[in-house]
């Protein structure tokens, strides 16, 4: 049976990692749009899905059916055919903000473990409604990121010692080289439970699509809402997947 909603993670599921989506994929999604609800929940800001992906489907995609939620999804955005709008957000206040990045500081302090590292960008971001912090800077080429912590072993141990100083807030593995910290509770679940309410819909005739739904991976959250889920490698099978959608339709 066809879901009725499709959520998609962004990175390494409909683009590669930070990259332009693809001619292909920004047809087949808007065509997808064209009656089916589909939304993006990933760890990047508005402006990064806008400029990654958003902005490049074709002009008279039908984004009324599109949900963004930015920022694991602690905040939604809509688009009535004029301009976009936040349904909610969970903002950080200033102390939140100052609370978290201390504590950052302290454990990349502690561990030494980005000492000698080449910092490209940026490494602590202020998001709003999400601090994020990444080992290599937010511009860091994707080929130095693959090689940093793969098997998340550095961020398992940052994670693990940031939820000792600040256990009040949720700290997630993100990415390749980063650690998402947000209000406690709200991360990619909450776009599931979210567009349950909003449109009446049981989460059980939903889909998550995802490239990290294994154990530990920045997808796997949502599997606790129930929501029935779909593992991709990359891009290009999630282009393969969607077609496939279309083509169920075809009567
Ligand atoms: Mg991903």
């Amino acid at each position: 049976m066809k879901p009725q909603v499709i959520l998609f993670d962004l990175d390494d599921t409909l683009t590669e990692s930070k990259q332009k989506v693809s001619d292909e994929m920004a047809q087949v999604f808007s065509r997808l749009l064209e009656n089916n609800k589909a939304a993006i929940v990933s760890g990047a800001k508005f402006e990064q899905q806008l400029n990654q992906f958003i902005n490049f489907l074709p002009k008279d995609s039908n984004l009324k059916n599109f949900f963004s939620f930015p920022q694991n999804a602690t905040e939604c955005m809509t688009f009535d055919g004029k301009i976009w709008a936040k349904e909610y957000s969970f903002s950080l206040s200033n102390e939140e903000i100052t609370e978290i990045t201390n504590a950052l500081n302290k454990v990349l302090e502690e561990t030494k473990i980005i000492e000698n590292e080449i910092s490209y960008g940026e490494r602590i971001e202020n998001r709003g409604a999400q601090i994020t912090f990444s080992a290599l800077g937010q511009e860091a080429p994707v080929s130095a990121k693959k090689t940093w912590d793969p098997d998340q072993i550095k961020r398992r141990d940052l994670q693990k010692r940031l939820e000792e100083i600040i256990p009040q807030y949720e700290i997630v593995i993100g990415g390749m080289t980063s650690i998402d910290i947000t209000k406690k509770g709200i991360n990619k679940t909450k776009a599931v439970n979210w567009l349950s309410e909003k449109l009446d819909l049981p989460v059980s005739s939903m889909l998550y699509i995802g490239d990290s739904l294994f154990p530990g991976g920045n997808d796997a959250i949502v599997i606790q809402t129930g929501i029935p889920v779909m593992e991709t490698k990359n891009p290009k099978q999630t282009t393969g997947i969607i077609d496939s959608f279309l083509k169920e339709n075809v009567v």
